[in-house]
């Protein structure tokens, strides 16, 4: 949940500023046995690991695959055999959890009808559905299409899309994305997770809602029709279903089968949106009613995470831990593409992130002693599905999130070149800043922010979950600005993965990735790692930061905790 607070004025950033706490030194040194033992991270380490897990063999490492308990125990005897200890006590490497996979078949065409006409929309080119229920069948009967705006229910902007209307029952078509004309409504251009698709069917399930449609647009969504094709098609895997609301129906319709609704309804689409662009926006009830069954495979299986632990060296903070994570999941096994491939290899998303990590925790085995603070090697499950894996890890953290110091994710990699950026992902929200700028300015290169702030991708991996439980993170990727190539060649090098691999059976290793860029950023991170694992004091977020809250109650709660066992 989105706790950011309106912009501060000027004085108040000022003071933001002024109050920033001297957590981190500005010079940032890199011991000297680190820059040592960093040489490891290298081509041949990265680009063996991606080879073995974009693989065919590993299935594309859907959860609960062959190919998913085959990652499984390649991380975790990795980890063993570079002299991590098992994270998780009688689990060992793995933390082994129960998700339930919901598979919902649709029928080809879902109908809609207002007044003896109707519209009729096709599977897969024009709408995907999913159950949001882990029951035998998801089922919405003669139900009512409310047009809600953008659904969101953001009191700090005093913005509710609702206004109080009862929407138990309906079907709720939405925009996604929040809005993004104006700098001091959620925060402009830059997607917070107002605009990601999960809040919006957890909005809905709040209304009381049995469905949602979200009208996608490539620009609103940040990626194009066709992730959306092959992200919501087979099964959907979940942690098990607490009493929490939920709607029966999740489902995406493209932006000109939407128009096709509208205009059923007697409305025009670009008219509705344009009424959403305002505070004073009501839903609209359409009229139109529908309804739709899906028939859902529910099964309850296993997947895991994998951890392995350095200890550290000084006994004072050894309880401490700094963790770095990537998702080892990918999609598994799908719809064939154009070329017959049903085999997702996920090679850099999220291969790469993977490999980075395993050749970071081998840099901290060739260190002559452990940093101060331990450190967690974290391989997360289930990513794909909705950040599953580090779900459950913080609901079911290792360490108290109180003694966590920070969260290092990796989600896809360099494979473009020696960058002359590093492209900060949650620049400004904690004192990490120092430690990521210093260490980038020594690699010659420039922090900058998010270059896609309208994707949301802080809220889109992995570092969210440690981030809700109040733990400050990095995360980064290489910018668009590569050495020896004009800024155009480096968007469209970035724009093309996205349009033509990115969640496609086509994201594999290809002879033309190049490892220069991704070992900068795998040193980087590991500098990282060893420089916070070593200071007096445990990062903080910037105050008045969206999770600074959750980091005091964290401190207090492991603070309590500490008392109490004394
Ligand atoms: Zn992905």
């Amino acid at each position: 949940m989105e706790m950011r607070m309106n912009h501060p004025s000027s004085w108040l950033l000022l003071l933001a500023s002024l109050a920033l706490p001297a957590a981190l030194p500005a010079q940032v040194t890199v011991p000297a046995e680190a820059e040592k033992a960093a040489a490891v991270i290298n081509e041949a380490s990265l680009r063996g690991s991606v080879r073995f897990l974009a693989d065919d063999l590993l299935e594309g490492r859907g959860p609960a695959s062959r190919g998913d308990r085959l990652t499984q125990l390649y991380l975790g005897t990795t980890l063993q055999y570079l002299g991590f200890e098992p994270a998780f006590g009688a689990g060992g490497y793995l933390q082994t959890f129960d998700v339930v996979g919901v598979n919902a078949s649709s029928p080809k065409t879902w109908t809609f009808q207002k007044d003896g006409q109707s519209v009729n929309l096709d599977v897969w080119n024009q709408f995907v559905a999913s159950s949001g229920v882990q029951a035998p069948q998801a089922v919405l009967d003669k139900a009512e299409l409310v047009f809600v705006g953008y659904g969101i229910e953001a009191p700090e902007y005093k913005w509710n899309d609702f206004k109080g209307m009862d929407l138990k029952g309906k079907v709720l078509l939405m925009l996604n994305n929040d809005p993004d004309w104006d700098p001091a409504l959620f925060e402009g251009t830059r997607r917070q997770y107002y605009g990601r698709w999960p809040y919006k069917y957890e909005s809905a399930a709040r209304q009381g809602a049995a469905g949602a449609i979200i009208i996608h647009t490539t620009p609103s969504a940040g990626y194009p029709w066709q992730v959306v094709q092959t992200s919501w098609t087979g099964p959907k895997f979940e942690l098990p279903a607490a009493g929490e609301p939920r709607i029966q129906v999740a489902s995406w319709v493209t932006e000109d089968a939407a128009r096709q609704l509208a205009k059923l309804a007697g409305q025009d689409l670009d008219a509705l949106v344009k009424s959403a662009h305002s505070r004073d926006f009501k839903p609209v009830p359409l009229g139109v009613t529908t309804s739709l069954t899906l028939t859902n495979q529910v099964e309850k299986v296993q997947t895991a995470n994998v951890g392995g632990l350095l200890r550290g060296s000084d006994p004072e903070l050894a309880d401490e831990v700094v963790v770095y994570s990537a998702h080892h999941d990918h999609l598994g096994i799908g719809k064939p593409d154009k070329e017959g491939d049903t085999i997702y290899n996920g090679a850099l998303d999220n291969g790469a992130g993977v490999t980075q990590v395993l050749a970071i925790a081998r840099a901290f085995a060739e260190l002559p002693q452990p940093p101060r603070r331990s450190v967690l090697i974290l391989f997360v499950a289930a990513e794909e599905q909705g950040l599953r894996g580090s779900e459950y890890y913080a609901k079911h953290p290792s360490f108290p999130p109180g003694k966590i110091a920070a969260n290092i994710n990796y989600d896809g990699g360099n494979i473009f070149g020696r960058s002359l950026e590093l492209s900060y992902i949650g620049l400004g929200k904690s004192s990490l800043d120092g430690v990521v700028k210093a260490l980038a300015a020594q690699q010659d290169r420039t922090v900058v922010g998010d270059q896609f702030p309208d994707r949301g991708s802080f809220y889109r991996s992995d570092q969210f979950n440690f981030a809700k439980i109040g733990v400050p993170a990095i995360y980064m990727g290489a910018g668009v600005k590569f050495r020896g190539h004009p800024e155009e060649w480096g968007k469209e090098k970035v724009e093309g993965y996205v349009q033509k691999n990115y969640h496609q059976p086509s994201d594999e290793i290809t002879p033309d990735w190049t490892f220069d860029g991704m070992i900068e950023d795998a040193r980087l991170g590991f500098f990282a790692g060893v420089v916070i694992a070593n200071d007096d004091k445990m990062p903080t977020w910037t105050p008045g930061d969206e999770f600074e809250a959750a980091r005091k109650a964290a401190l207090a709660a492991a603070a309590g905790g500490a008392a109490g066992k004394q």
